[in-house]
């Protein structure tokens, strides 16, 4: 069975990356709790553990991921190796998980700075936390990013 969506679980010394996985579309959990608990939870939910664990990486019954990278490009470039680019995935919220939903400009407009409202176009709320995402904060370094892989 494959998912469409990688369904991950990120554990407590992979914030940042977890962070990015959301950006690009992957359902990503972040838990910082001992090892019983992360493979517990992710069995349960079918997600694949992500970790610098080798001990949490070779546990029986656990799908995992070894991330050998200290630095988030190349861990990036790894778990996008292994398990692709999300297809047709919407981006999710940096802080939540949450899925992220296309906004009208007029709608955002309330949300955000008068600059912000100005000049950008193209905006984006977390279904779950509420968050506003536009184009100038996150995604130009994102997209800059995407282009050099
Ligand atoms: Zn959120």
């Amino acid at each position: 069975m494959s998912d469409a969506i990688p369904r991950l679980l990120a554990d407590a010394m992979l914030g940042k990356l977890a962070r990015w996985l959301r950006i690009l579309g992957y359902d990503t959990l972040y838990m910082q709790d001992d090892d019983v608990r992360i493979a517990q939870r992710a069995r349960a939910e079918g997600r694949i553990v992500l970790t610098r664990d080798h001990g949490l990486a070779q546990r029986r019954g656990l799908r995992t991921l070894l991330i050998n990278a200290q630095d988030l490009d190349t861990q990036l470039a790894e778990v996008i190796a292994v398990l692709g680019r999300p297809v047709d995935a919407a981006p999710r919220c940096m802080v939540c998980n949450g899925k992220l939903r296309r906004i009208p400009v007029e709608v955002a407009r309330s949300f955000v700075p008068a600059y912000v409202a100005q000049t950008q176009t193209l905006f984006h709320r977390c279904a779950e936390c509420g968050k506003i995402y536009w184009q100038g904060t996150h995604w130009q370094g994102i997209e800059g990013y995407l282009n050099e892989v």
